[in-house]
């Protein structure tokens, strides 16, 4: 039996996402690919409505007065369904509705921690998905791999103490280790495949004896030469390292994977990019 990747999309104005989800066109029409969306006037077929987060999980994760805070900045309802796709899809990938899934963020989740944000990140969407996952069906063991550019201090504060959380960042920081919390050195200029290998090595040497359930991962296209984060990776980077963490899932967890955009700001990055990404998710075999 196929099961079908989900694509959870919050319409948002902007620049990076404005050709989408029209550049979505051919995906969609796959009986193997369904649409979750929130506030798209024409939805296509295989559709959902995408839910906001209750209040009650973002209490969960972050203090009452950092809530009110990103309410008080305006994005509050960007953030609120940003992270619900994650939640959602979470869910759903445990429900058995769908194996993998790509969540379309406005706003990431790896600078948001129990009670600061920003840098482009409100809510974790990661973290309340690992606790709704807890709660819902007692799924003990999670692995986040974060390929944003940058350091994922909300993440990593999050977890440091939770020994049934894998969190490896790849950024500029130096190596460090505490709990299931890794921070591997990704050097300023790095070639794709010393970056692949770098990965390759990381995963043998945590993902593969933490065993998870479900793979988180936070992708960040900002590391690519020309975005904000550029440490020199080609956009062809992405979709082997979608490919790699795809086989990982595969063998480690019956292929549940989450793919939340983080960073990454340029339009015709992400209309080269993310088609294809979902593209990879969505083959029925690697
Ligand atoms: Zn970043
Ligand atoms: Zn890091």
């Amino acid at each position: 039996m196929i099961v079908p990747t989900g694509i959870f999309f919050y319409y948002q104005q902007g620049e990076r996402l404005r050709d989408f989800p029209q550049a979505l066109e051919g995906i969609l029409d796959k009986d193997d690919v369904l649409f979750y969306d929130a506030f798209y006037p024409s939805k296509p077929k295989s559709s959902f409505d995408l839910e906001p987060i209750p209040r009650e999980t973002l209490h969960k994760i972050h203090s009452s007065e950092m809530v009110k805070r990103v309410e008080a900045t305006g994005d509050y309802k960007g953030a609120v369904y940003s992270a619900a796709g994650t939640v959602a899809a979470a869910i759903r990938i445990w429900s058995g509705e769908i194996t993998n899934a790509f969540i379309f963020t406005g706003y990431g989740d790896h600078h948001a921690g129990s009670n600061f944000f920003g840098r482009g990140c409100y809510f974790n969407g990661a973290a309340m998905a690992v606790r709704e996952l807890r709660e819902k069906f007692s799924i003990k063991r999670f692995a986040i791999i974060d390929t944003d550019a940058h350091h994922g201090d909300g993440t990593w504060e999050l977890f440091e103490n939770d020994r049934d959380v894998l969190y490896i960042c790849f950024c500029s920081g130096r190596f460090e280790e505490k709990n299931s919390n890794v921070n591997i050195h990704v050097p300023f200029r790095v070639t794709d495949s010393s970056y692949l290998a770098l990965a390759k090595d990381a995963f043998g040497r945590w993902c593969k004896t933490f065993q998870p359930e479900i793979i988180f991962w936070n992708w960040g296209y900002d590391g690519t030469v020309g975005e904000y984060g550029d440490i020199a990776l080609t956009p062809k980077l992405h979709f082997q390292m979608a490919r790699d963490i795809k086989q990982m899932a595969q063998e480690m967890c019956t292929g549940r994977l989450v793919i939340i955009l983080c960073g990454g700001s340029r339009r015709e990055l992400a209309l080269f990019l993310i088609p294809r990404i979902i593209e990879i998710l969505a083959e029925q075999s690697v």
